[in-house]
């Protein structure tokens, strides 16, 4: 499936894009983004530099991959946590109307992708008279957001995002609602809304999906297995972890065999 949004330089938009097939290097290194980057929008930006293999017509870097719009990027991170293995799973929500805690389960598969609207990645808005055209916000955009004072977020976004007309000082409220809902009206992005019921209480509840879920993997099961394998085999570390995933889970089968029949 093609990127929802996609990368324009120039007079092209290129929306191909593809993973590397899934090592212990990979897993590794995606367990290690959601670990040790200070922000959330670094995280994202660091996983999906090494997870991907091509990225709009040639290979990634991270300046490339914080340029994709905030929808294309969290579509990418939902793509990494099934290349990763997972279709979806449980998730976890408090319900607003009783407080109870619950879970809820969910399938990747059924939730759509919004493609981008016309104009991608612009949007026009016409106010009073004044005509401004504004561009999607990128992970590079949520990044410095990230070093600005609250009071000043917004006014700081907009002058990052504007593309053509003169923006007051201080923006307006109207103005800011005004672009917020002609940007919305074009962005590429996955569901990220579901209707879930509390099993306590009942009620229906519109619960928000973590899109960057996938950072949430840990290390620990993936060392584990690289220690069983290095034990039996007396490999290294970067050797164990270059091998596809599913030769790894072969050899842990053999070790686990070769054991049985020690016992
Ligand atoms: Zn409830």
């Amino acid at each position: 499936m093609r990127l929802p949004g996609g990368l324009v330089e120039g007079d092209t938009r290129r929306r191909d894009w593809a993973f590397r097939p899934v090592s212990g290097e990979l897993e590794l290194a995606v367990a290690e983004a959601g670990e040790a980057s200070a922000t959330m929008p670094l995280a994202v930006t660091r996983a999906l530099a090494v997870a991907l293999r091509h990225l709009a017509g040639v290979a990634p870097n991270e300046t490339r991959v914080a340029d994709l719009c905030v929808g294309d990027r969290q579509f990418l991170m939902r793509e990494l946590d099934r290349h990763l293995g997972s279709e979806g799973g449980w998730f976890e929500a408090d319900c607003p109307q009783c407080g109870q805690r619950f879970d809820f389960e969910v399938a990747y598969a059924d939730l759509p992708v919004q493609e981008a609207g016309p104009g991608f990645p612009c949007a026009r808005v016409d106010m009073e008279g004044r005509q401004f055209r504004f561009r999607l916000p990128t992970g590079a955009d949520q990044q410095g957001l990230t070093a600005q004072p609250e009071a000043r977020a917004h006014a700081w976004l907009l002058g990052r995002l504007i593309q053509e007309g003169d923006l007051p000082e201080v923006p307006g409220q109207d103005l800011i609602a005004a672009a917020e809902g002609a940007l919305e009206s074009i962005a590429p992005g996955i569901v990220s809304k579901v209707q879930a019921a509390c099993p306590s209480c009942g009620t229906i509840n519109e619960v928000e999906l973590d899109p960057y879920r996938v950072l949430s993997r840990r290390t620990d099961s993936l060392l584990q297995e690289v220690h069983q394998i290095a034990l039996h085999y007396h490999w290294s570390e970067a050797d164990i972890l270059r091998l596809p995933r599913p030769r790894r889970l072969q050899y842990l089968r053999l070790i686990d065999r070769a054991r049985g029949m020690a016992a």
